[in-house]
């Protein structure tokens, strides 16, 4: 599928920093140890909907691991799926009476173009279900043949399940023990009741064509697979085994990442998956998640668009202005306080002179690198910008340096 546009990202001289993040599985921060070529896999949209405020924040988290291992040498190879055939997808269609595959591509669409305008960095592969369904009946195939995936007993419709049992790995992602995971299993999507199964918690891998429905003719019979094994298997063929980080919002925590690992350590016989499992928070809106069941969502291309008017690069830094793995509210004032503080940065960072940018260069990459503390980052900055527009400091380069380190490092263009 095609991605979106990329920006150049300027050179930032001076040393860089290791980028140490927090990880789910172990739960602690530690530093990522990439190689050349850095890795990481994160999960995409379902295009039935605009783009809100919590998928920017998700994007954003990661954009500045992508940005931060930039600065670090490294070549990025960044992977995102995007979900386009599913059962919200499919639902949503149906109740608009529109196509779902029209739905999709516009939506798809729509999120193109509110990265770029957010200014972030593509992946190098971004993949549709649809088009990685070869893949993903492959390894299907393979777990069935392995023993650890099963058809439930039903005549019409012998759907394929995963036994979560296959592996002595399971729950080492989410360390959640299994009240709480059949309780949020139920919650996201899963189907623990389900007859024929052998386990509630076994999920879905391959599902049978029903009438009316989309699927794919295979040799696992015409059908569409399920959402956790398409990540699985993106990932795991473009990235291997391993791989540095694997990233979305704490909603994926389970049961999507970790089933997402479980499948690909099944049919690899490795652990882990993933090197790092990382997770922003969610965007609240007046006291709750914001999410579609609730209708309270505020969309990046309304904000940015006619009669919103907001700058992108304010919609960055309000949610950059909060700590990427905290729970947090969008609020008007937050994005007021955003707006001003874009306007003191772009008055000083395009001044004939400021003061040395060095120190606060270094700075910017301390707090990014320790678990991506933009908080402190966006203060260190805002430090600079004060000194500069009180008048101190004579060097010509100083606004110029730190305009392209902020430009590289936080993604935000002034
Ligand atoms: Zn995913």
């Amino acid at each position: 599928m095609q991605t979106w546009q990329s920006v150049p990202v300027p050179h930032v001289p001076g040393p860089p920093r290791p980028l140490r993040l927090y990880d789910t599985a172990s739960r602690e921060i530690r530093p990522t140890t990439p190689g050349q070529i850095a890795t990481m896999y994160v999960c995409g949209i379902t295009p039935y909907d605009a783009t809100h405020l919590g998928h920017a924040a998700t994007y954003l988290a990661f954009d500045l691991v992508h940005r931060v291992w930039l600065d670090n040498g490294h070549e990025v190879h960044y992977v995102q799926n995007v979900t386009d055939v599913d059962d919200p997808l499919l639902e949503r269609a149906a109740r608009d009476a529109a196509d779902w595959v029209v739905l999709a591509m516009r939506e798809t669409a729509l999120f193109r173009e509110d990265m770029e305008a957010l200014r972030i960095l593509p992946p190098r592969e971004y993949i549709g279900a649809v088009e990685a369904i070869p893949e993903i009946t492959e390894v299907v195939a393979k777990l069935l043949a392995g023993g650890v995936a099963y058809r439930v007993g039903d005549e019409s419709y012998p759907d394929v399940y995963y036994d979560h049992a296959a592996t002595q790995w399971f729950g080492s992602e989410s360390n959640y023990d299994e009240p709480t995971m059949l309780a949020l299993f139920a919650e996201r999507g899963g189907d623990p009741d389900r007859p024929g199964k052998r386990h509630p918690l076994d999920p879905l891998l391959w599902r049978m064509a029903r009438p009316g429905e989309p699927s794919w003719d295979s040799e696992l019979g015409a059908g569409r697979p399920g959402w956790h094994v398409e990540c699985s298997v993106i990932a795991l063929n473009r990235l291997g085994m391993g791989f540095d980080v694997q990233g979305g919002g704490s909603d994926l925590i389970f049961p999507h990442h970790e089933y997402s690992a479980a499948h690909a350590e099944a049919l690899t016989g490795q652990h882990p998956f993933a090197r790092h499992y990382v997770h922003a928070g969610m965007i609240g809106l007046d006291g709750a998640k914001m999410s579609k069941s609730r209708g309270n969502l505020v969309f990046v291309s309304k904000l940015r668009g006619d009669g919103g008017g907001v700058d992108p690069m304010a919609v960055r830094l309000a949610l950059l202005s909060g700590h990427y793995r905290t729970d947090r509210e969008w609020t008007p004032a937050l994005l007021e306080a955003a707006t001003s503080r874009l306007a003191d940065w772009r008055s000083a960072l395009t001044a004939p002179a400021g003061p040395p940018a060095a120190d606060t260069i270094a700075r910017l990459r301390t707090h990014l690198s320790d678990d991506l503390d933009t908080q402190r980052a966006l203060l260190a900055v805002d430090a600079w910008v004060s000194e500069a527009r009180s008048g101190r400091g004579a060097d010509p380069d100083a606004p110029g340096r730190l305009r392209a380190a902020v430009d590289a490092l936080l993604g935000v263009s002034v």
